[in-house]
């Protein structure tokens, strides 16, 4: 289905809105502090029609000024959508924020519906008009908290929408599975890439004027067809120079983006680097599915295997969840064995645990193990739901916030139960009041 982003600024009411746009009072969000409001994606129809509702929760702003995280905030949600409902405070007017972020939605092309919000009466419609001079085209005045229009609201929103979405689906419709080989200068990449893909390169994409690279490349493995990102970033042994690294990681983090899964490179035969950890954190960030990859194993003894395990252990204490493998891109030894743990990621990293299905899980779970009293009370789950996937998002509706061990415990069984190796998980948790 396709999807809208719901994007504004704190406190404009776009949590209200959603609700009213959902028809239940499940997005109600009390700020709890340690909770990170993550995006969250929800199934919504309306008139009969399908799509889906990305929260992209709240920005950190900056009492006075802009902060970066605004525009990065907004520039992700907005290349994730098919369309964009912009939320305003008609009461409060167009802030300067606001403005930047009208810049990210025209640079984007993509349609938007501007909602005035908190038009209470008719009266305050005077408030929204002066919306026009944003350049979005007209304001909807709403108001989400008494409900006032907001279906005139979506009637606008489904005349936008398109019916099939360009950007959720996208992933499977291009047909292959998208991987980027990140790892720092000297773990290997180039070599494993030319192993891979053998005689069998079949180049899909070149940017014409840019490089005469070639870009990405398609590789098949065991009959499954991967496009590997940024093929020439790796192939090009760009000498570092000063400043080199920051653009290394960016490309790094711009391959990450466009992929699926992560396959992480390191050196088995060098101690583990604060890089190395780096690269392996930036895919978790991102919500990719992750492959590690020991390379150079055929440079491994029997002591430096045990060490590495170790070191292993001791950096990525949260990431035991990761596909592992060793190999020797050199040799060519067990590199057959990588698309095995790449297809597990992927499958993985789709998958979708029904709510019948996740609740009953929780349910039992939280009989047996309940959460410990804290300061005389004792949180309660009342409702959970697989959010998305590609990495599964849950959110846990509870009457209390969660300690930071118990939303551990429910993730490690969680991941016990249902098969998540390889894909990190999000569980988000929504305190009822
Ligand atoms: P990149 O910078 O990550 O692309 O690394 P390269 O593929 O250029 O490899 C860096 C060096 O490590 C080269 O000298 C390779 O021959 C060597 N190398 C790569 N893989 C292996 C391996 O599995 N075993 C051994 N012994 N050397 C390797």
């Amino acid at each position: 289905p396709p999807v809208l982003a719901i994007i504004g600024r704190p406190n404009v009411g776009k949590s209200t809105l959603i609700n009213r746009i959902l028809g239940k009072r499940v997005a109600v969000v009390q700020d709890t502090p340690g909770v990170t409001r993550d995006r969250v994606r929800y199934e919504a129809s309306w008139n009969g029609r399908d799509f889906i509702v990305v929260d992209t929760g709240g920005w950190e702003v900056k009492v006075e000024g802009l902060d970066l995280s605004v525009a990065q905030q907004a520039e992700a949600a907005i290349e994730q959508a098919d369309a964009v409902l912009f939320v305003v405070d008609a009461t409060v007017g167009a802030t300067a924020t606001d403005e930047e972020v009208v810049k990210l939605l025209r640079a984007s092309g993509k349609p938007v519906i501007l909602a005035a919000n908190k038009v209470d009466s008719q009266m305050q419609e005077a408030d929204a008009a002066y919306l026009w001079a944003l350049g979005l085209g007209e304001p909807y005045p709403v108001s989400a908290l008494h409900g006032r229009a907001s279906g005139d609201l979506l009637d606008r929103v489904m005349e936008v929408l398109p019916e099939v979405s360009q950007v959720g689906g996208r992933r499977i419709d291009r047909g292959t599975r998208r991987v980027a080989l990140v790892g720092r200068p000297n773990v290997g990449k180039s070599s494993l890439l030319n192993r891979l893909a053998g005689e069998e390169r079949v180049v899909v994409n070149e940017i014409a004027g840019t490089t005469r690279d070639p870009v990405d490349e398609r590789i098949e493995l065991d009959g499954e067809a991967w496009t590997f990102i940024d093929t020439a970033g790796i192939r090009r042994r760009v000498h570092q120079t000063t400043g080199a690294d920051y653009y290394a990681s960016l490309r790094t983090q711009s391959a990450i983006e466009k992929a699926d899964i992560g396959l992480v490179l390191l050196d088995a035969s060098e101690p583990l680097t604060e890089q190395d950890v780096r690269v392996i954190q930036q895919v978790v960030d991102a919500g990719r599915a992750l492959v590690i990859i020991a390379n150079k194993w055929d440079l491994v003894d029997v002591d430096r295997q045990e060490e590495f395990n170790r070191e292993l252990e001791r950096e990525l204490v949260q990431l035991s969840w990761a596909q592992r493998v060793n190999l020797s891109a050199l040799t060519g030894w067990h590199t057959n064995r990588l698309s095995k743990a790449m297809n597990a990621a992927y499958e993985n990293w789709h998958r979708r645990i029904s709510t019948a299905k996740l609740n009953s899980f929780l349910g039992e779970l939280s009989a047996a193990h309940p959460h410990p009293v804290r300061g005389g009370k004792q949180p309660r789950i009342l409702f959970a739901t697989q959010a998305s996937s590609c990495p599964p998002r849950f959110v846990i509706f509870t009457t209390g916030f969660l300690d930071h061990g118990y939303r551990r415990f429910i993730e490690n069984r969680l991941r016990e139960s249902f098969d998540f190796a390889g894909t990190p998980i999000e569980i988000s948790v929504r305190v009822r009041e």
